[in-house]
């Protein structure tokens, strides 16, 4: 079964289960009175809000080897808890597929990432990330199949994959700019 992270992953998710002929099927039931976990101030808090904010269906992933499409992993405080639950809830296998390619670099223009170290493609490599989260599996879109989804990527801010920021170092402001 094709299961999403609720809501940003939906569509990723039906796409996944359209092309792969695997069953979509909706397995996380999100607290909607809990505030986003990765804008929380420590590690520990965002990660004991996962499973504040997330319930599983057990029935709907019990004994199924089960795909969990997630948007994106920034610092990776989310992905590890999501599969201890759904392995908790007694699914068979847990495989990660992340619809944006790995996040390596901070955003300058507002979206609280943290800094480059925080970021956890800059901790794990992409060989031991899956054994990192617990997954049987993970795998992340590459730039050029998410170009593909979305028409010329050189329109749009890709900065936090590429590093290739869309605006000067001077106009970024004080709080987010970091040294690489
Ligand atoms: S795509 Fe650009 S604006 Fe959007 S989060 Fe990444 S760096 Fe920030």
């Amino acid at each position: 079964m094709v299961i999403p992270v609720p809501d940003s992953s939906i569509s990723a998710a039906i796409g996944f289960a359209f092309e792969s002929g695997i069953p979509y099927g909706e397995a996380f039931v999100k607290n909607r009175y809990i505030g986003r976990t990765f804008i929380e101030p420590t590690d520990s808090l965002r990660k004991r809000g996962v499973s504040l904010k997330f319930n599983v269906l057990r029935k709907t992933v019990e004994g199924k080897r089960v795909v969990v499409v997630d948007d994106s992993i920034v610092r990776g405080n989310t992905i590890s808890p999501l599969v201890a639950l759904l392995r908790q809830a007694g699914a068979r296998e847990v495989h990660v597929r992340v619809a944006s390619p790995p996040v390596r670099y901070p955003c300058m223009m507002g979206v609280d990432m943290g800094r480059p170290e925080d970021l956890v493609a800059n901790r794990i490599p992409e060989s031991g990330i899956a054994a990192w989260s617990g997954a049987d599996s993970l795998a992340y879109l590459t730039m050029e199949s998410m170009g593909s989804a979305i028409g010329d990527i050189h329109k749009y801010c890709a900065a936090c994959f590429d590093g290739a920021y869309p605006v000067a170092a001077e106009e970024m402001s004080d709080k987010n700019r970091f040294e690489f």
